[in-house]
């Protein structure tokens, strides 16, 4: 028997992978799906305690201090030590536990700020991060360290995916700490909700020029599970939709504003940081294993997502 532990379970892509597996569920498989309410991965008796309770085979660890351009920015310190004090608990408990294969999220917002483009799995390490966000960066780098560690040391395969950016239901949407699809959601969200957007003003931080690739977390949700079950490599692999598929963040706040049928002006303020430019990843190396693999279509997955948002508004993360 298969027992899966899924750190980070109740958040964007835990939730996500929640709703894979009910439908997708293997007879040899048991699935946990735990929270920061479960226990605190930063404390390492915490952490203990929940592998000695669960027992878990293998491991999905997602948990992770996560925020936005500009809560990162305010809190590099605060993102290094909580990320690398989950990480080194959750690997190190599950090598003292025995567990066979865990896979760990690093993202591609972790890659050097001056690289070559496309960026694949092979430029993790190869220059500094940018500066907006270096402590949650060094602290996902070394999760890859870690696992080659491991592997080293005591032949574990603990791998790690890097997904671009990601979205969906149970996304965070608080206005202070969001990533940018929640927070324009969010804002969008307010501007609407009197009705008659016709004289009211959609304001976007930044230019809206710099493009970023996102996934929808339930399309995430299937590749991580397919990692668990079929991708035995401790290198990373890259988890993300065709770089075709890249959008400027004014093509998001359009989608995003026709998607609310928001009849007002969009506006850009420049005075605000765009971060990085681009940061387009190849999936090459995912395609080469899942050649077919459907990305929902980005529409669509915006709907579905802005349908959920409106139907949970109260449960949501606001
Ligand atoms: P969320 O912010 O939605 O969820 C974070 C999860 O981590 C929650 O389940 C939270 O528990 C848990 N958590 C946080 N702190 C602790 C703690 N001290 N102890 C135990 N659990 C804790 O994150 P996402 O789902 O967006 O991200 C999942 C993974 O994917 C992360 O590793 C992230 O770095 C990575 N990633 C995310 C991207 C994105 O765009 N969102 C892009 C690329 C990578 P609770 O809710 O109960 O507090």
């Amino acid at each position: 028997m298969k027992v899966v532990l899924v750190t980070g379970g109740t958040g964007l892509v835990g939730r996500a992978i929640q709703n894979i597996i009910e439908n997708d569920k293997k007879e040899n498989e048991k699935w946990i799906f735990v929270g920061s309410k479960d226990a605190d991965l930063c404390d390492k008796k915490s952490t203990q305690k929940l592998f000695e309770h669960h027992k878990p085979t293998h491991v999905i660890h997602l948990a992770a201090m996560v925020g936005g351009l500009f809560q990162n920015m305010s809190h590099n310190l605060d993102f290094l030590r909580n990320n690398i004090h989950m990480n080194d608990n959750v690997l190190h408990t599950a090598h003292e536990n025995n567990v066979v294969k865990v896979v760990s999220c690093l993202s591609t917002c972790i890659f050097p700020d001056k690289i070559s483009y496309p960026i694949d799995e092979t430029m993790v390490h190869n220059g500094p991060p940018h500066s907006s966000n270096y402590g949650y960066s060094h602290a996902k780098r070394l999760i890859d360290i870690a696992n080659r560690g491991y592997y080293d040391q005591h032949g574990r395969l603990y791998t790690s995916v890097i997904p671009c950016n990601v979205f969906g239901p149970h996304d965070n949407f608080h206005p202070n700490d969001s990533h940018v699809i929640p927070g324009l959601m969010r804002r969008l969200y307010d501007l609407c909700k009197d009705g008659n957007t016709e004289d009211k003003v959609f304001t976007v931080l930044g230019s809206g020029k710099p493009l970023r690739q996102f996934i929808y977390s339930i399309d995430l949700a299937k590749l991580i599970i397919w990692v668990l079950r079929e991708y035995d490599s401790v290198e990373p692999i890259i988890l993300s939709v065709d770089e075709a598929q890249e959008k400027s963040i004014a093509q998001v706040a359009e989608t995003l504003a026709r998607t609310f049928d928001f009849k007002g002006k969009v506006v850009y303020d420049t005075s605000a940081a765009d971060g990085q430019f681009k940061k387009t990843a190849s999936n090459a190396k995912l395609r080469k294993y899942l050649s077919d693999f459907q990305f929902t279509p980005f529409e669509q997955a915006i709907k579905e997502t802005v349908d959920w948002y409106i139907k949970n508004y109260d449960q949501a993360r606001n």
